[in-house]
């Protein structure tokens, strides 16, 4: 049995990749976690109300937080990193971060997605304190306010149906001139004339704000007409990225890049299994991506415990 082989990689720093990290080190797997230096979308957000077992709620860095802790307490080894290279050996997987090689019998890939951002002036500095890109989780900061959705998606439709429950007025400003979502999510849009405003062909080109967001510069891209918006929040719904450029080479993905895993979290190759955001452009929850990190980890310890019993455990 090589030594410098370890059973069990995972990749991420997010509940997913705390999750698999948990059920793999209980299992005795020792672990070697390797995550980015970025932080996880959940340690983005502030309150989040929707875990099970936090009935007063939880922040969403301290929920990261204590994953991760719980999972070291069973023995789980982290290291920072990129991730850059991802090969198959003969037996066993070669993960490249930090000019290093580790070397894995499993690897669980749970590297997350990246909310697509505008890019603009004041979207950084008020990121948190007004912009935001999870309406799920923040929308109830917005009660009695007036915000804008930018997008013209199911998830700008959704966020917008988020909004609608807690905000004063919901403003929904998307580039072109039709919107791309499914008719049955604009329809449920378009119904909530009382409250819900839609400005098409337009792009918001600078957030403002003081402490915290006031408004939105907007220009009209037919007219090049420019106006203010005042408003308290600004939703960005203009698509995730998911973080899996580097297994691109030997792992299928859809084609917007997500990777793509069966009901047990197996991706295409044996022993690689994938969990959270980076394979899932639907739920995109916190709970869901615990839920798919602890499937993943069942499945490598099945695998493992395989390689074991067929005498493939080198
Ligand atoms: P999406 O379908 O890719 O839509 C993104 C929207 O953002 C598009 O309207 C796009 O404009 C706009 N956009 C992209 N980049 C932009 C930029 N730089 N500036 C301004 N606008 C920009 O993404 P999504 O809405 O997140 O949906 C992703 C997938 O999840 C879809 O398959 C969707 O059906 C699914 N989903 C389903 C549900 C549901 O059914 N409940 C909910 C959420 C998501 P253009 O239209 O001009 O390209």
């Amino acid at each position: 049995m090589a030594k410098d082989i370890n059973d069990v990689i995972i990749i991420g720093g997010g509940i997913a990749a705390h999750t698999a990290a948990l059920y793999s080190a209980r299992a005795s797997f020792n672990p070697l976690v390797i995550s980015a230096i970025e932080p996880d979308q959940l340690s983005l957000t502030t309150e989040v109300e929707n875990y099970p077992g936090f009935p007063k709620g939880i922040l969403g860095p301290e929920l990261v937080k204590n994953a991760k802790e719980q999972a070291k307490r069973f023995g789980a080894k982290y290291i920072e990193g990129y991730v850059d290279s991802f090969k198959k050996s003969k037996d066993y997987f070669e993960v490249g971060a930090e000019k290093k090689k580790f070397k894995a019998r499993a690897v669980i890939i749970a590297t997350g997605a990246s909310a697509r951002r505008l890019n603009i002036p004041g979207e950084d500095k008020y990121f948190g304190r007004g912009v935001s890109t999870c309406a799920i989780c923040d929308a109830a900061l917005m009660r009695g306010k007036e915000v804008i959705v930018i997008g013209g998606g199911d998830s700008a439709m959704e966020e917008t149906l988020a909004l609608y429950k807690f905000a004063n007025k919901v403003t929904i400003i998307h580039r072109g001139d039709t919107f791309k979502a499914s008719k049955i999510m604009q329809d449920r849009v378009l119904k909530l004339k009382d409250k819900v405003n839609i400005i098409l062909d337009s792009i918001v080109t600078e957030v403002l704000g003081e402490q915290f967001v006031t408004g939105v510069k907007v220009k009209n891209i037919k007219t090049n007409k420019e106006s203010v918006i005042k408003c308290n929040g600004m939703f960005l719904a203009i698509g995730h990225i998911p973080n899996t450029k580097m297994f691109e080479k030997v792992i299928k993905l859809d084609k917007i890049g997500y990777i793509i895993t069966d009901k047990r979290s197996r991706t295409n190759l044996d022993g690689v299994y994938a969990a959270g955001d980076c394979q899932d452009p639907i739920f995109r929850q916190a709970v869901t991506s615990a839920g798919t990190g602890c499937q993943a980890a069942i499945e490598a310890e099945r695998y493992i415990e395989h390689l074991k019993a067929t005498g493939k455990y080198k």
